[in-house]
This record gives C-alpha cells, structure tokens and sequence, in this order.
C-alpha cells in the first residue's frame, strides 16, 4: 500500500531535530536527562524524550482514536444491543424504531472495521 497517510508531525519538544535543546543555553532540559536516566543537570544535545529521537510524533488525538475507537465501538454496540433486549422484554412500543436505528449502527461500525482492517492496511 502507497497511499499511507502521514500523520507524522514535528515533535514539538525537539522541533524534528531529534535532540533535546530547549534547557537553558542549548542544553538538554532536565525531563530529557531523567528520561534518559542520568543523573546530573548540563547534558548536551541528548535524546529527546518526547519522541525518542525520532524527530517526528504521532498526534497524541491519533494515537488516543486508535486506542478509543475500538473501545467505543464495542461499548456502542453492546449496549444497543442491550437496549434492544429490553425493548423487546420491556415490550416497547418503540422497538421497531430502536431495532432499525440500531441496526443501523451496528452495521455501520462492523462494516467500518472488517472491510477497513479486512484486507491488510
Ligand atoms: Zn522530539
Ligand atoms: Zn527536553
């Protein structure tokens, strides 16, 4: 697949450069030297911490969507599915309302994961 999407952007705390320079005079700050696990207070140029020298991050927003959207997904479902079960105990006169709202949905968030995550991308 070529058409990867770049959601890469420059680290913030490094500017891409990889190395920590926003301590005083250029030096390493001081989050760098402890995530880097020295001891001491004048580093020169270390790792950045944010990215891990990479120069580059992903949006914390894309990483958190990553994470959340499949959790959100299943807690959706699940619990229109339990709406559903009670309308129908419940014998609601909205159940046919609920069930295709609801149909609805799910299909949609099913379809949204096995035909996206489906075919290798
Ligand atoms: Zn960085
Ligand atoms: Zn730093």
């Amino acid at each position: 697949m070529l058409d990867v999407k770049v959601n890469l952007y420059e680290c913030f705390h490094c500017k891409g450069e990889g190395t920590c320079s926003s301590g005083e005079n250029g030096n390493s700050c001081a989050s760098c030297i402890k995530r880097n696990e020295l001891k001491g207070s004048t580093f020169y140029g270390l790792l950045c911490g944010s990215c891990g020298g990479i120069g580059k991050a992903e949006p914390l927003t894309e990483r958190m969507n990553k994470r959340l959207a499949p959790m959100l997904a299943i807690i959706l479902v699940v619990s229109l599915l339990a709406l559903i079960f009670w309308a129908a105990f419940a014998n609601s006169t909205h159940f046919s309302e609920l069930l295709a709202f609801s149909s609805a949905i799910i299909g949609s968030v099913a379809g949204f994961y096995f035909s996206g995550k489906g075919n290798g991308t």
